[in-house]
């Protein structure tokens, strides 16, 4: 009997899930960008908006979010996630570190991972206004890692493509400083003999820590594969165990591809990755998502430096790919995703002065080149925003001897929780050119979260905005 009521309740479960999936009631937000972008940190505050926003004065302290401006938002709740395959976004954890004696940032999610939602409103207009005078709206927020999408151009590429682009000469892989060493394992390779999994696996971890080093180390962003870094559930599988070659080993002096036992491996190994692991992240998830938001460290990627700046540019582009869904482009011919609204946000603006937002802003849009906003889509809403999940600082005038009244943000450090005040520097509006990288003078400081009463929650730059873009239309 307390089986046939388990069941009984499941399936009831499925076909609520199927009910809200297909009506207007059920949204799925994707939320990407690459590793430190702000992704854990936004979820969590976002969450923390919506699940008090009934209580915050004034207009739930999202005064831009029109379903709280009309005073008809009515509350939000935690409901079951929908998919038990995906862990679940660990909201409870990050906000008992957020809100710690010592507050400190959330450690990053490195997996996909979802929660639910249910936002109780009232609708204004629409035939549902006419019937009820609550409505519920189900939210999935999906988290996932960018650099999965950086994987898209290989469901293109061949292995010996794959290979060259990656290791061409120029590539700030070559730089590392483990780089030589692993040339000289691979040419150690039998070339005509089946290789041993072993010795697959032994090259692939060599290549992996050079990813490690550029990324970790040398805070470059594109890494690829994408999963070797940030494997999620294929820890240590086969799926993995492949590198790319030189083109010493891939070509004879007249550029005629070789042909051997080692690159054959490979070139399976190759295509089992895009057909068990590229290919069904877009056709099990990506076709899926409503709505989707890439979070973008653009102060960050300006304080690395030059390299590291224009490799996030190329990055950028790269994830960017994933959301040309125009007609006779790749995804009509493959999948068939129904994002209709995309949003682009510069992450973390509270590092810097008010003034400076509309720079990183106007920075962004010129990262994602031009026509962006258009990006050849059938249908789907473009926009781009510079965000705060949580503020760190406060904005105020200070005297410098040089510049005279400048406007200074003021924060705790995390490192060594002093305050510190400072002028940050100035974000420049468009590509950097050689004189601003020869004079750059950056102080992004790493803020620590601000310590705050139990029933406050956390001042956030322009999320209302943000939410507006993202839920407005769903919620009228
Ligand atoms: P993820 O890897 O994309 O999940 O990035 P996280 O959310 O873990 O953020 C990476 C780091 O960026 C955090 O540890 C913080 O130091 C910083 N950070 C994230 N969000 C904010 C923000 O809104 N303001 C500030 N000042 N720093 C932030």
């Amino acid at each position: 009997m307390a089986d046939f009521k388990q069941r009984w309740h499941q399936l009831e479960q499925k076909a609520k899930d199927i009910g809200y999936r297909t009506t207007d009631r059920h949204l799925r937000l994707a939320v990407t960008g690459l590793s430190g972008a702000g992704k854990t940190a936004f979820i969590t505050s976002l969450v923390e908006k919506l699940l008090t926003a009934d209580t915050q004065p004034p207009y739930g302290g999202l005064p831009l979010f029109s379903v709280c401006m009309q005073q008809r938002f009515l509350g939000a709740r935690r409901e079951r996630q929908p998919d038990l395959n995906i862990a679940s976004f660990g909201y409870e954890n990050a906000m008992q570190t957020l809100r710690a004696e010592l507050p400190k940032w959330p450690q990053s999610t490195t997996n996909i991972s979802e929660l639910r939602l249910a936002i109780d409103y009232q609708p204004k207009s629409g035939w549902l206004s006419s019937l009820t005078d609550k409505a519920t709206l189900h939210l999935d927020i999906v988290d996932y890692p960018g650099e999965w999408l950086l994987d898209l151009p290989m469901l293109q590429q061949s292995f010996i493509e794959w290979s060259e682009q990656l290791l061409a000469p120029q590539s700030p892989i070559t730089k590392t400083s483990g780089y030589s060493e692993f040339i000289s394992k691979l040419t150690l390779l039998e070339l005509d003999a089946e290789p041993a999994d072993e010795t697959l696996a032994s090259v692939s971890d060599s290549y992996r820590q050079l990813l490690e080093e550029l990324v970790h180390q040398r805070g470059f962003y594109l890494a690829q594969p994408g999963r070797l870094l940030l494997p999620g559930d294929l820890q240590g599988t086969p799926l993995l165990s492949f590198f790319p070659l030189p083109r010493q080993l891939l070509r004879n002096a007249e550029g005629t591809p070789i042909k051997n036992q080692l690159i054959n491996n490979l070139e399976k190994r190759y295509s089992a990755y895009v057909k068990q692991v590229v290919k069904p992240f877009y056709q099990r998830y990506f076709e899926d998502f409503d709505r989707q938001l890439v979070l973008v460290d653009v102060l960050g990627a300006l304080n690395r430096g030059r390299a590291q700046f224009e490799d996030m540019a190329n990055a950028l582009n790269a994830l960017n790919q994933s959301f040309r869904f125009g007609k006779g482009g790749f995804w009509q011919r493959v999948f068939s995703p129904k994002i209709d609204r995309l949003l682009f946000a510069v992450s973390k603006v509270d590092q810097i002065t008010r003034e400076q937002q509309g720079n990183a802003l106007s920075l962004l849009k010129q990262l994602l080149q031009p026509g962006w906003q258009n990006a050849d889509n059938s249908g789907c809403l473009v926009e781009a925003m510079a965000v705060s999940a949580i503020k760190t600082t406060r904005y105020g005038m200070a005297k410098d001897r040089q510049l005279g009244e400048v406007s200074v943000v003021s924060g705790t450090a995390l490192d060594n929780r002093n305050t510190v005040t400072l002028y940050p520097g100035e974000v420049p509006k468009t590509l950097p050119n050689d004189e601003f990288w020869q004079q750059q003078g950056f102080q992004f400081v790493d803020f620590a979260p601000p310590h705050i009463a139990a029933d406050q929650a956390f001042e956030h730059i322009r999320l209302d905005h943000l939410l507006e873009f993202l839920l407005g239309d769903k919620l009228s």
